[in-house]
C-alpha cells in the first residue's frame, strides 16, 4: 500500500526548481544506470523509479497534478529493493562509481572523501488515505496497513551470522577508500575513490545472516493507527513519526506520511472550511416564503426563506461549515436556493397561471394580439406602397 515520494525518490524538496530536478536525476541516473550495475540487480529496479518520478516532476503540469493528489494508483509498490538504505542527501560518497563520473563529467578530482558511512536514517514510507467529506467533518481512526523493512531480529541488523561478525575488508584495509596513482591530461596524480568491494564501509560480511541475506533488515507488513483530526482536506500530508523504515547502521527509523485526499462530495461542495450547498425550492416557496429543512454535513437545521425570494439568493447558516483543522470553530454553509418552474402543466393549472399574469398586468391573449396587429401593420404598409 506504499509507494514512494517522487521527490523523495530524486532526493529533492518539494519546492525544488526544475534545474534542481534536473541535476538530481542525472546524478541518480549515471549512479544506477544498469549498464554500470551489472552485478547489482536492483539497481535496475532503482533506475526504473528514478526515471518515472523524473518524468513526473520534469513536466510542470504533471509535477502539479502530482502534488494535488499523489500516487493516484493505489496498490503496493515496493520501492528499491531491500539491502543497504541508500543515501539520497545528495552529499557523501555515492558509490564505487561515484569519483569516476566525477571525472566523466567535469566534477574533477575531488580530494579524498569521508568514505566510512555512519547511521543512516530510515526510508520514510508514503500512504495514500482517501476519505469521504463527512469522514474529514469528524475526524477519524484508521488501521493502515504498510510494508516497511525492519531491522533484522536474528543478527540485530549487523547481517552477520549470529556468532560471527563483519570481518576488516580485505580491498582497503577498512579504510572504505582506495587510492590510485593515474595519468590523466592534467599529468600524474592520486585519485581516491570509494572502495567498491565494501562500498565504503570498510567491513565485509563474510558469513551472511540466513534471515536476512546479510542485508540487516527484512520486509514486514504492518498495521498501523493512524489519527486524522477533523477538517482535514485533499492535499494535507499528515506525518506518523518513526513508522517508516528501520534506519541502517544504528539510524533512526524514517517516519510514515499519510497522504490525504477527500472524495467530492454529491451534495456538498467545498471552499476551505465553507461549504456551498444549493437547495431547490418551488415557484411558490419563492413567492409566498417557507419555512424549509436543510442539511449540513453532520445535521440539518431549519432555515426561514422570505416571501419574493429569487433564484440564486445565498442564505449562510454560521458554523455550519467544516471544522477548522487547527481546531478554530467552524466554517459557515452557504445555501443557494434555486427556484424550480413547474414543468407539465394541467389545463386547469395553466388557466390559473394565465390569471395570474393577467392580474400582473400581462395579458397573454393581449400579448398575441399586439404581435398579430404589428405583422397587420407591416402588412397594411406593404399594400399601400403596391
Ligand atoms: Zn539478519
Ligand atoms: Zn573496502
Amino acid at each position: 500500500m506504499s509507494k514512494r515520494d517522487y521527490y523523495e525518490v530524486l532526493g529533492v524538496d518539494r519546492n525544488a526548481s526544475q534545474d534542481e530536478i534536473k541535476k538530481a536525476f542525472r546524478k541518480l541516473a549515471r549512479k544506477y544506470h544498469p549498464d554500470m550495475n551489472r552485478d547489482d540487480p536492483s539497481a535496475e529496479e532503482k533506475f526504473k523509479d528514478i526515471n518515472e518520478a523524473y518524468e513526473v516532476l520534469s513536466d510542470p503540469d504533471k509535477r502539479s497534478q502530482y502534488d494535488r493528489f499523489g500516487h493516484t494508483a493505489q496498490g503496493s509498490t515496493w520501492g528499491p529493493g531491500g539491502g543497504e538504505g541508500f543515501d539520497f542527501g545528495g552529499f557523501g560518497p555515492f558509490g564505487p562509481f561515484d569519483s569516476i563520473f566525477d571525472e566523466f563529467f567535469g566534477g574533477g578530482f575531488g580530494g579524498p572523501r569521508s568514505a566510512r558511512r555512519g547511521p543512516e536514517r530510515g526510508r520514510n514510507i508514503r500512504y495514500d488515505l482517501e476519505m469521504t467529506l463527512e469522514e474529514a467533518a469528524s475526524g477519524l481512526e484508521r488501521e493502515i496497513e504498510i510494508r516497511r523493512l525492519e531491522t533484522c531480529d536474528v543478527c540485530n541488523g549487523t547481517g552477520a551470522k549470529p556468532g560471527t561478525s563483519p570481518t576488516t575488508c580485505p580491498v582497503c584495509q577498512g579504510t572504505g577508500r582506495i587510492s590510485e596513482t593515474r595519468s590523466t591530461v592534467f599529468g600524474i596524480g592520486t585519485v581516491t575513490t570509494t572502495c567498491s568491494r565494501c562500498f565504503g564501509k570498510g567491513t565485509v560480511i563474510t558469513d551472511p545472516c540466513a534471515n536476512c541475506q546479510g542485508r540487516g533488515r527484512v520486509p514486514k507488513t504492518r498495521k498501523i493507527k493512524v489519527e486524522i483530526p477533523k477538517g482535514v482536506d485533499s492535499g494535507v500530508r499528515m506525518r506518523v513519526e518513526g513508522q517508516g523504515e528501520a534506519g541502517v547502521r544504528g539510524g533512526p527509523p524514517g517516519d510514515v506520511y499519510v497522504y490525504i485526499t477527500v472524495k467530492p462530495h454529491p451534495v456538498f461542495k467545498r471552499s476551505g472550511n465553507d461549504l456551498i450547498y444549493e437547495q431547490p425550492i418551488s415557484v411558490y416557496q419563492a413567492a409566498l416564503g417557507d419555512e424549509i429543512e436543510v442539511p449540513f454535513i453532520d445535521g440539518k437545521t431549519s432555515l426561514r426563506v422570505p416571501e419574493g425570494t429569487q433564484t440564486g439568493t445565498s442564505f449562510r447558516l454560521r458554523g455550519k461549515g467544516m471544522p477548522d483543522v487547527r481546531g478554530r470553530g467552524r466554517g459557515d454553509q452557504h445555501v443557494r436556493v434555486k427556484v424550480v418552474i413547474p414543468t407539465k402543466l394541467s389545463e386547469k393549472e395553466k388557466e390559473l397561471f394565465r390569471e395570474l399574469a393577467k392580474m400582473q398586468g400581462e395579458d397573454m391573449s393581449d400579448l398575441k394580439s399586439k404581435s398579430k396587429g404589428f405583422f397587420g401593420k407591416i402588412k397594411d404598409a406593404w399594400e399601400k406602397r403596391a
